[in-house]
């Protein structure tokens, strides 16, 4: 998982503060002492964690912040702000024309990550009712054009190519014209990028924005690369001018340096961030809720997201009274680890509440595939009494339990055991969803 251990430490530096009754200026200036260690490790720009420190630092030892009744909380907050300040406050939306099509040229090195992002972006335009054309210019790397069009033929979104003997110019051009006449209302150019920034690369595609006006120039950067992306991006925002970063390979163990400083190096916004390498996973990028994320305030404004994505909303309301009720069984238990299953590694969720880090029980909470049989299993065994209550099942039930489910006594007892974690996961989820509503609301 990326930022693991920026957030590690943070959250560390933080959960200090926190505790803390009175907090004096030395404090801050040691913990600040600790973030700026913790974001340089993290590879984040040395200037931009200069400045940054300055901001907190300034703001972090004002009266109104030390006097305050909760200083740790006042302090984390002003960090919490600036993590979002520095990755570009506001979430940056695509930019949509007024005169259809909107024209979106994706440009980056070889292996970043564009075509694959192409295609991931026109399954996040499609889904939201948009039709999408994919135009193959990428004529330079072998087997990227066909590529493409396996993506196109998955996700049921048409390519255009003229194979890779043409003028990628030419092939933008009537790629574009193509969508006019075929009413689609987004094109997508995947164009050539090349190992390092060269020439006629930075030729080739300032040739194609020239023609094709795009209302999008969108680079694509591997963040598992750190500093080295952001020069790319850099590179890229002087040659060409960019519109905005999409920041692939978050789901590795990047250290997040880049996703932390290309805002503040280049200028130019991180739209969306691309979370591992199949078709869905592109997340439109929340500054706001990455920061939470790195200093383990959660996301839980992404997790509902998730989960409304993935389960049929007649089921989520069903689930959301009884999670408020606190009225879930074992039945629902099943169903759920079905559904959940449903919206990515389980493991990814999880590290989505707020303070996850810091419950014990959430880190032994991992599903296989064979377990979710045996879970079944052991489940159908029980009587309606025994689901409904699972408190009653003692060890003479277990016994009786696991000999029909073919299991044994401590796979029961694990089961029980994860099934009460997970109610307690539920507790504070829905305490947090309880809360995000109030922020809504504005009270
Ligand atoms: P291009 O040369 O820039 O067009 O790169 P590709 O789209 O072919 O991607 C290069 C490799 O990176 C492929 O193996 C992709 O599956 C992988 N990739 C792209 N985006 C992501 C991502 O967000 N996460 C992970 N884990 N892999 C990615």
């Amino acid at each position: 998982m990326a930022f693991e251990g920026l957030a590690e430490r943070l959250q560390a530096v933080m959960q200090r503060l926190r505790g803390k009754g009175k907090v004096t200026e030395a404090d801050v200036k040691e913990a600040m002492r600790e973030v700026r260690l913790a974001l340089l490790e993290a590879d984040v720009n040395f200037k931009v964690v200069k400045t940054f420190i300055n901001r907190v630092k300034e703001r972090a030892v004002g009266q109104e912040v030390l006097k305050s009744l909760t200083p740790g909380q006042q302090v984390i907050k002003v960090v919490n702000e600036e993590l979002t300040e520095l990755m570009g406050g506001e979430q940056s939306k695509l930019v949509k024309s007024n005169r259809p099509p909107t024209v979106i040229m994706m440009v980056g090195l070889q292996g970043a990550g564009k075509t694959t992002t192409s295609g991931k972006l026109a399954r996040y335009l499609s889904k939201q009712n948009h039709h999408p054309l994919l135009v193959a210019a990428d004529v330079y790397r072998p087997a990227a054009i066909r590529q493409l069009q396996v993506l196109g033929e998955q996700l049921d979104t048409p390519v255009f190519s003229l194979g890779e003997k043409e003028d990628p110019v030419k092939i933008a051009e009537q790629g574009v014209a193509y969508a006019k006449e075929h009413h689609h209302d987004y094109v997508i150019i995947d164009t050539a990028g090349r190992l390092h920034i060269d020439e006629t690369m930075m030729e080739e595609l300032k040739a194609i924005r020239e023609k094709v006006q795009p209302d999008e120039v969108l680079l694509v950067v591997d963040a598992m690369t750190g500093q080295d992306a952001v020069n790319v991006a850099e590179s890229f925002n002087k040659k060409l001018g960019l519109t905005g970063v999409v920041l692939t390979k978050l789901d590795g163990d990047t250290r997040g340096g880049a996703a932390l400083s290309v805002k503040a190096v280049t200028n130019c916004p991180i739209k969306f961030v691309g979370m591992g390498e199949k078709t869905d996973a592109l997340e439109p990028f929340f500054p706001d809720r990455m920061a939470s994320r790195i200093l383990g305030m959660g996301d839980v404004l992404t997790l509902i997201e998730k989960a409304q994505a993935a389960v049929d909303a007649e089921k989520a309301r069903d689930l959301e009274r009884k999670m408020r009720t606190q009225t879930f069984t074992l039945e629902d238990f099943l169903d759920q680890l079905q559904q959940v299953r449903k919206m990515g590694p389980l493991e990814d969720m999880l590290a989505m509440l707020p303070g996850a880090g810091q419950i014990k029980q959430l880190k032994n909470f991992k599903v296989d595939e064979k377990q979710i049989a045996r879970v079944e299993a052991i489940i159908r065994s029980m009587t309606k009494e025994e689901k409904l209550h699972p408190e009653i099942i003692n060890a003479s039930r277990r016994k009786r339990i696991a000999k029909g489910s073919g299991t044994t006594v401590q796979d029961v007892n694990r089961l029980l055991k994860q099934f009460e974690d997970m109610k307690k996961m539920m507790k504070q989820f829905s305490s947090m969803a309880k809360m995000a509503k109030k922020k809504k609301r504005g009270f």
